[in-house]
């Protein structure tokens, strides 16, 4: 490939969710962006509900509502979101929180007071998106930020030096100073650039199907454990089938009505009649993650850099946390204004999130296999979860609230997210964030806190606040993507 002039600052491969949502961080901190995207097309059946459902969490939910963006969501506001992490009325049937591994946990079990960070009026901890609106809100945001995004265009060559990355994309020939691969599962920028994706082989194939079926009654509604795997019909004709055959079933050929409905006999046992197929995809449980998420001028992020099944909703969630994470990071990086060694935070701080989550779906497998030792533990943690100690524990890892970096051990709150304070002007933190920028949150007016909140490198925006709620907090030093890099007490 021949090397051409600089023309972007980052190119990104992939328009999905974390590669749009990364263009709108670079872009916000003034970095021009180029994604290049295979499809032509963006619109795909199963990016509508009710195949294109997914579970937001802490994460995610907190990252679009620090950059104003988690009100133009206008699914998760008409969808009844069916694992609310709301609050629960007296006199109500218990209702399903969340699950692990098919196992709901109820929300009247959960202790909210152990995350007293999380005040009252945050975003919700959990919620229902739809594929579809996600992608064209982020694009739409992206765009208007000033991000190309050329359609059609998959990436399939790419060379790097001191200075650049040089990519091939069809006919296109573009230079940049950073690739991030934010190409999905299958990453060519993975493959192209030799990262090493280490992890397991898969246990099962999932099949996500819209069917008819002749007898309707058959194999009835809910979640069904069999002798081969599991059946879930969450609303009539809408079919989530597991079947323990080491993966076979993902093997990249068409599911046709007459395979989906053997599948479906195996599996459930009945001796059922699929009449027509609308739509259906396969999945699995394989388990990867790339075992670096940098290649010198060239990055991963999302689906890219890990896999696992999507069993309780946490790949999007991940994906949208490493590109808030990568964001700030990179751009201070070409802007120069990083401290040194900053750029590499990223993978330090993301690889053990992204092997907790990998960890995490690979404990589901356990529980859903089919024999009798695994169905046995499964009625073990089905008790365990119905405990306050095991609901909490539960709410805690799905909804992300737990997520913590390692930044230091000095304040309680130093690496989680910061809680979303409501100041004295009825305002909250997060709609402060909508610019990006670091904040050094001032509840005391002390004159020694800017001093020592500038030794920690970043570039940040003063405010001076009175909160409702301040723990007793003199400041904080919160990072552009809402973490806490530094906390002072009174
Ligand atoms: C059935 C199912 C249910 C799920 N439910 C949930 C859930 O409830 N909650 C949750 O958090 N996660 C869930 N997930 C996972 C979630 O959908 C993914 O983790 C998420 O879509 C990853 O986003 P991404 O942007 O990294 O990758 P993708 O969404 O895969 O986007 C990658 C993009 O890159 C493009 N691309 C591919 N190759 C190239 C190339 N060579 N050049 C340029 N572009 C390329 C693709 O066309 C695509 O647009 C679920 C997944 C499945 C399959």
């Amino acid at each position: 490939m021949q090397a051409t002039q600089m023309q972007y600052d980052a190119v990104i491969a992939g328009a999905g969710p974390v590669g749009l949502f990364l263009s709108c961080e670079l872009a916000l901190a003034g970095c021009s962006v180029l994604v290049l995207e295979r499809d032509a097309d963006p619109d795909s059946p199963f990016k509508h509900l009710p195949f294109g459902i997914r579970g937001l969490s802490a994460p995610a939910i907190d990252a679009l509502y620090r950059r104003g963006l988690l009100g133009e969501l206008e699914v998760p506001r008409r969808l009844k979101n069916p694992f609310g992490g709301g609050s629960t009325q007296a006199g109500r049937a218990p209702r399903q929180a969340g699950h692990f591994a098919g196992i709901g946990f109820q929300a009247e079990r959960i202790d909210a007071s152990r995350w007293p960070w999380r005040l009252p009026g945050s975003p919700p901890a959990s919620l229902i998106a739809e594929m579809a609106e996600l992608e064209i809100v982020l694009a739409r945001r992206a765009q208007a930020l000033g991000v190309a995004i050329r359609r059609g265009y998959a990436v399939s060559g790419i060379a790097q030096d001191a200075d650049g990355v040089d990519v091939q994309a069809g006919a296109l020939q573009v230079r940049a100073r950073w690739l991030v691969g934010c190409d999905g599962a299958r990453s060519s920028v993975r493959k192209l650039c030799g990262f090493d994706f280490a992890g397991t082989d898969p246990e099962f194939t999932g099949y996500s199907a819209r069917v008819e079926l002749a007898d309707p009654s058959l194999p009835g509604p809910g979640r069904q454990l069999t002798p081969r795997g599991m059946v879930f019909q969450s609303q009539p004709g809408y079919l989530a089938i597991q079947e323990f055959d080491g993966g076979a079933g993902h093997d990249g050929t068409p599911v046709t009505r007459e395979r989906l409905q053997e599948v479906l006999r195996r599996v459930s046992g009945s001796d059922l009649t699929v009449t027509t197929l609308h739509a259906a995809s396969t999945w699995t449980d394989r388990a990867r993650q790339a075992t670096r998420y940098r290649q010198g001028r060239v990055l991963l992020a999302g689906d890219a850099a890990h896999i696992h099944a999507p069993l309780g909703g946490q790949g999007l969630n991940l994906g949208i946390g490493d590109a808030m994470n990568l964001g700030w990071k990179l751009a201070a990086t070409m802007k120069g204004t990083a401290a040194a060694g900053l750029l590499d935070t990223y993978e330090a701080e993301r690889h053990p999130i992204g092997g907790k989550v990998l960890d995490w779906s690979r404990a589901q497998v356990v529980l859903m296999r089919p024999d009798p030792a695994s169905r046995a533990l499964r009625a073990i943690v089905e008790d365990l979860m119905d405990t306050a100690d095991g609901a909490t524990y539960m709410a805690g890892r799905v909804w992300g609230v737990e997520t913590h970096y390692d930044l230091g051990d000095d304040h309680p709150l130093i690496g989680r997210s910061a809680p979303d304070f409501e100041f004295a002007d009825g305002s909250r933190l997060g709609q402060h964030m909508h610019d990006g920028r670091a904040i050094l949150l001032d509840f005391s007016g002390d004159a020694t806190t800017q001093g020592q909140a500038a030794a920690y490198g970043l570039a940040f925006k003063h405010v001076k606040a009175q909160a409702r709620e301040d723990f007793g907090l003199r400041a904080l030093l919160i990072r552009p993507d809402g973490f806490i890099a530094a906390a002072w007490d009174l």
